[in-house]
């Protein structure tokens, strides 16, 4: 259940075609992040907290070891902070961590795959690229068979889940192909991280980097890495960029627990909040289970309503999920994401190259209340569209 109970009740009595607001009058946030926060996260920033001030340093140092205890990493992993959206992390730990005389092995199956050769173009580092199709995971037999063939390859980047399709990548695997055959792995574990497993006792990895604002339902603006601190070490010097410095961020971070720029101080103490409730809610089982709870019942709702999934549900993680776009000529996106607007609900459009497609979200603090709130919004919206035939365009 989440934590509005006035807007639960107002959902559970509302008629389809009016479903609850959020209790700030603000729509559902179906989407990959920004995502719907909790009241109690919104009231966290209601501080003005000096960078200095002792209280603050606190927060961020029992916000550094949650962290690092959620990724299983304790005694052997550390966390660096980072302002910033995502990209800022993702592109400060291939600065960081792959060298100028390495080579970086990138997998890729979706727009953030991608997004991580561009940032190697951007540094001057090399790289080769393992790409397999939107919809079809990444190849761990393929990535045994580039590594033997290719030295040259010092570090392996992986997305545990693409959030261009949703799909959930099969980390463990490419992270024991990886480990065999000695090379570090940098895991993009962005849209993942506190909703999937990622344990550092489990797989090996030198870096993985995700943020505030995805399935740890905290505000936007500063991502983080953890890190095993040998790797970090071996990391000085690395880094193109200053603002984007993890080996000096945390060296900083560690003389006197300050962060080196203004660090984000609302969005820190929000974050804070928003791993309370984290922990309330039972850790990375309890989060998971209530986003594969809301994917359940959009896929099945969506299906009921004649709509296709681009993957297989065993492909499918409980994050975001891609549907193909409707063959009926009446269906219109942006009307249609225009008449879910106004009944208070915010989609995706598509961002695949192998299919007319939107997204629909299922993280954020939404449960069934909402997830059933926007499959009635979705109805009411294609009845007045006038759409009849929610199948895709036949092959
Ligand atoms: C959201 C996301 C990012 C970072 O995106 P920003 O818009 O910069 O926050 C990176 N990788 C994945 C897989 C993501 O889902």
């Amino acid at each position: 259940m989440v934590s509005h109970p006035s807007a639960a009740v107002a959902a559970s009595r509302a008629a389809p075609a009016t479903p609850a607001a959020s209790p700030t009058g603000d729509p559902w946030l179906l989407t990959p992040g920004p995502i719907t926060t909790s009241p109690g996260v919104k009231q966290a920033m209601l501080h003005d907290y000096g960078s200095r001030d002792s209280r603050f340093i606190a927060v961020n140092r029992r916000m550094r070891e949650r962290l690092v205890a959620i990724a299983g990493g304790e005694g052997t992993h550390v966390c660096v902070p980072l302002q910033g959206s995502g990209t800022f992390v993702v592109e400060a730990m291939l600065g960081n961590f792959v060298p100028a005389g390495g080579k970086l092995l990138i997998l890729v199956n979706g727009a953030y795959g991608k997004r991580m050769a561009r940032i190697c173009d951007y540094y001057g580092r090399e790289y080769s690229v393992q790409e397999t199709p939107e919809d079809v995971p990444n190849d761990p037999d393929a990535l045994d068979r580039a590594l033997a063939a290719e030295p040259a390859i010092s570090h392996v980047a992986v997305v545990h889940c693409e959030t261009t399709s949703g799909i959930l990548n099969p980390l463990e695997a490419v992270a024991e192909v990886t480990a065999r055959h000695g090379r570090a792995l940098l895991i993009d574990a962005m849209s993942a991280f506190g909703a999937i497993p990622l344990d550092a006792r489990a797989i090996r990895f030198d870096a993985a980097v995700a943020s505030s604002n995805k399935c740890l339902e905290g505000s936007p603006g500063m991502g983080f890495c953890i890190a095993r601190p040998e790797a970090l070490a071996a990391a000085q010097g690395n880094s193109p960029s200053l603002a984007l410095d993890l080996h000096d961020q945390w060296q900083a971070m560690e003389r006197n627990g300050q962060w080196r720029f203004t660090p984000p101080t609302h969005c820190i103490l929000a974050f804070d909040q928003a791993l309370d409730e984290f922990e309330a809610e039972g850790g990375v089982a309890g989060r998971g289970g209530r986003y594969r709870e809301n994917c359940r019942i959009l896929v099945e709702g969506m299906r009921a309503l004649g709509f296709q999934t681009l993957l297989p549900d065993a492909l499918q993680a409980p994050i975001i999920v891609t549907f193909h776009t409707p063959g009926d000529a009446s269906f219109v996106f942006e009307t249609f994401y225009d008449g879910l607007s106004a009944r208070g609900y915010v989609i995706y459009p598509g961002k695949l190259t192998v299919a007319e497609s939107f997204r629909i979200g299922c993280i954020g603090r939404l449960g069934p209340d909402e997830m059933r709130g926007a499959l009635a919004a979705i109805e009411a919206t294609l009845k007045d569209m006038g759409v009849t035939n929610c199948a895709p365009v036949a092959a």
